[in-house]
């Protein structure tokens, strides 16, 4: 038997509707490691950043002394800022200005939303490039990318049924997250293995979303540990770097985290309606009704589903201390790699406070550290990136202390 995904599409009577963007999709983090795999098998020439479009590139340049200016601003964050600073965002109005300088990065882009799994894989990346990102926009998704995220729809449809449902509320679109999560757990429960969980929970006081690839769960052994694994494809037929396999092993302790919260039923449900302002006594919409009645966890308003939500989960054991990271070759999906490691808890929080510093602007974004700066061969913004203009006064990034992996 296989389970159903609802896919939320909203309708077209609900402009007036504030509605919030979905649940960020991880594949797309996954498969730039893959372009990037693709990028440093390629010869120099070939680098993304030379292919960027004239007009990106033009804007970028344009916007090179404001990115100046924003890292020159951010250094001081804990000391008094004077009208100099001010000044030097140039040509920003003054409100602008101030509330640059005032909001987080988590204010300013991430306001009443979660932060996703992927956003802190790709801050452990390079917070510069997460930091341009937000401001500019990251690059469209290319065919590396596409022929990543078909391969993950592949393995979804292996044990899911994608359904479209639309969407007439935020109420309505957490819904279906809710629902999706529920009916992933359930196929758990009862076959052992279910392909893209979404997972919601808050880790050191910020909301995170997150898909979890795939989840086993031995049915019948005594020890039912569910095994949380995330499957990386490559376009090159070669293991990834260190860096890479740090940033996946990050990936997949956020999610476990996150599991073992939800496990142990500790959803702050109250927290949950008062960051998305949601109503809890919203009626859904008739689909959704229908759907979750014929599922057999028929709700009707929001505060239905966070119950189901919250029972389900806790039905759950702790997920395995082993984590386990797949890599598939793109071009035949043989398996290239498999890398079991352990949970490591200490690392896992040294981490998420680093990167939490940044979107909180408690200090700078850094650049990535000396020996990855590989990365930045690849990357969309080196032509305007400090790091790579003025390597000599790019400081060594604090993420430097927390680096070390677990075996
Ligand atoms: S050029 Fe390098 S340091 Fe700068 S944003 Fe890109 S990856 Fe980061």
């Amino acid at each position: 038997m296989s389970g159903s995904h609802a896919d939320s599409t909203q309708s077209q009577d609900v402009n007036s509707v504030n509605v919030t963007p979905d649940i960020p999709i991880e594949i797309v983090s996954e498969e730039e490691m893959a372009l990037i795999d693709a990028a440093l098998a390629a010869p120099r020439c070939c680098s993304p950043s030379s292919s960027l479009s004239l007009s990106f590139a033009s804007q970028l340049q344009r916007n090179a002394r404001f990115i100046h200016s924003i890292s020159f601003l951010s250094k001081r964050s804990f000391s008094a800022r004077t009208e100099s600073d001010i000044e030097d965002l140039g040509h920003l109005g003054m409100t602008q200005k101030r509330n640059i300088i005032a909001k987080s990065l988590l204010d300013r882009f991430r306001k009443n939303r979660a932060l996703s799994v992927t956003d802190v894989t790709d801050t452990e990346w390079c917070e510069k490039k997460m930091e341009f990102n937000l401001l500019f926009g990251s690059k469209k998704v290319n065919k590396v990318m596409k022929v990543g995220r078909a391969r993950h729809a592949e393995l979804e449809k292996e044990v899911t049924e994608k359904v479209k449902v639309r969407v007439r509320s935020t109420e309505d679109i957490w819904a279906v997250k809710l629902f999706n999560s529920i009916t992933g757990v359930n196929q758990l429960l009862f076959e052992g293995l279910t392909r893209e969980l979404p997972i919601l929970g808050v880790i050191k006081g910020v909301w995170m979303v997150g898909v979890i690839d795939e989840i086993q769960m031995p049915v019948k052994e005594t020890a039912r540990n569910p095994i949380l694994v995330d499957t990386k494809t490559r376009a090159q037929y070669t293991l990834p770097a260190e860096s890479q396999k740090r940033n996946g092993r990050l990936q997949l302790m956020c999610y476990k985290y996150m599991w073992d919260n939800l496990a142990a039923d500790n959803f702050p449900s109250m927290q949950f309606y008062d960051f998305f302002s949601l109503n809890s006594d919203c009626i859904l919409s008739e689909e959704i009704i229908e759907k979750t009645s014929n599922a057999g966890f028929p709700a009707k308003t929001l505060g239905d589903l966070v119950k189901y939500f919250r029972n389900m989960w806790n039905m759950l054991p702790a997920s395995h201390n082993q984590l386990l990271l797949r890599y598939e070759f793109q071009k035949d999906q043989s398996l290239l790699g498999e890398e079991k490691f352990a949970y490591d808890y200490d690392l896992f929080n040294s981490q998420i406070e680093v990167c939490l510093e940044f979107w909180k602007g408690e200090r700078e974004a850094s650049f990535t550290p000396l020996e990855d700066r590989w990365k930045c061969r690849y990357c969309q913004f080196e032509s305007v990136c400090p790091a790579v203009l003025k390597p000599e006064i790019t400081p060594i990034p604090s993420q430097t202390d927390c680096n070390n992996t677990p075996s």
